[in-house]
């Protein structure tokens, strides 16, 4: 592909390699039975969703927006729901479109419960039970408010829930699933074991199309809760869909220096790469090295004026001049559902990278896009 000819900052997102994460996602489906929903938090590119839908089995949503993507951009497939509350002027059309609604507790239940006939109605536990280490990410942390305890269930489940769902991992292997999958039985099997019982949920964080995820364990703790209690399971990976399917394009804007080399970049991380400074974490450059590693060094900072709007320290071969063309990878995620026009800032233009190679463009945004929201 030539790169050189794309307007940027740009994302370039790759049908090829989506389709490859989706064969391996399908491929668990077939082999166990269990349903796979793209957690559209984390890649709500719906020009794909027609491609995703032949795949897997739905989509679900964080929220009445994203719950009415799933349904209008993927429909006859599943749409389902999860949120820490509903409003009630939302509910009334959550209802109209989602075949399952989670809840967080059993107020909302309460609150919700009379407008759900029909709806596969679960609660979203806390299994107190998590191996992510930062906080931010981890929803069994002290204090947290996402989903009910096994001592926030009353004795008699109320009739009308049908499914439990947790989510409680963050880019993980299948050992983490399996120990959580455990812990779950221990604390819940209670509930588990009940008639009225249908399904079980186990979130996302399931790296799943990783080239070291080890899905045999995948499979067994999926027929682990299958086998022993009857269940349909659901996992509903955001990541795992569209890893590593996408690429950010930036091209450098200035070369300044001070005490290090400076490049200046169209693309930012505040507004295009947000995860950078809130994970945060440093994107892979493609034919870059750590610093110092290769002969020129650059410190890549971004085109607003917010000060820390530093992509991060990176070494090449060649020196870096205006015009160069830098290519971050796995972009494809977490990136267009979080960007923003702070500063005024254009949104990156969207390519897609079709399997044939060829690529087209899909959008391109402006001055418009910037004051709409205002
Ligand atoms: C974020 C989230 C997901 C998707 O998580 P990934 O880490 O992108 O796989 C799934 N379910 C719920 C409830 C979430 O909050």
């Amino acid at each position: 592909m030539n790169i050189n000819n794309l307007k940027t900052p740009c994302y370039i997102f790759d049908e090829g390699k989506l389709i490859r994460n989706l064969e391996i996602l399908s491929g668990v489906e077939r082999a166990t039975g269990a349903k796979i929903l793209l957690a559209q938090k984390a890649f709500s590119m719906y020009a794909f969703y027609p491609l995703i839908g032949k795949y897997i089995s739905g989509t679900t949503a964080s929220s009445l927006n994203e719950a009415r993507l799933g349904h209008e951009e993927m429909p006859n497939s599943e749409t389902h729901i999860y949120a820490p509350a509903y409003s009630d002027s939302d509910f009334d059309e959550i209802v109209e479109i989602c075949g399952h609604v989670v809840f967080n507790s059993f107020s909302q239940w309460e609150r919700h419960k009379d407008k759900c006939a029909g709806i596969e109605c679960g609660i979203r536990i806390n299994p107190e039970y998590s191996e992510i280490e930062t906080d931010m990410y981890n929803p069994c942390f002290p204090g947290s408010r996402m989903g009910a305890k096994i001592s926030d269930f009353p004795e008699k489940l109320p009739e009308g829930i049908s499914g439990l769902h947790f989510h409680t991992m963050c880019e993980q292997n299948s050992d983490v699933l399996w120990r959580t999958v455990l812990e779950v039985d221990k604390k819940f099997g209670r509930i588990l074991s009940l008639p009225q019982i249908k399904w079980i949920n186990f979130g996302g964080g399931h790296h799943i199309t990783r080239g070291d995820y080890d899905i045999k364990t995948l499979i067994k703790s999926i027929e682990y809760m299958r086998g022993k209690y009857g269940l349909t399971v659901y996992l509903e990976p955001g990541e795992a869909v569209a890893l590593d399917a996408g690429c950010l394009v930036t091209e450098v804007m200035d070369i300044i220096k001070n005490g290090i080399d400076i490049a200046i970049v169209d693309a930012s991380a505040a507004c295009h790469m947000p995860d950078v400074l809130e994970m945060p974490y440093r994107p892979p450059l493609f034919g870059s090295g750590e610093p110092n590693e290769k002969k020129h060094t650059y410190r890549l900072g971004g085109p607003t004026c917010l000060a820390g709007d530093v992509i991060g320290d990176y070494s090449f071969d060649r020196p870096l001049k205006p015009g160069d063309r830098l290519v971050f990878g796995d972009m494809a995620i977490y990136t267009t559902v979080k960007n923003n026009t702070f500063n005024g800032i254009n949104l990156p233009t969207i390519y897609i990278k079709r399997q044939n190679g060829e690529i087209e463009l899909y959008k391109q945004f402006g001055y418009e896009d910037f004051k709409r929201r205002i």
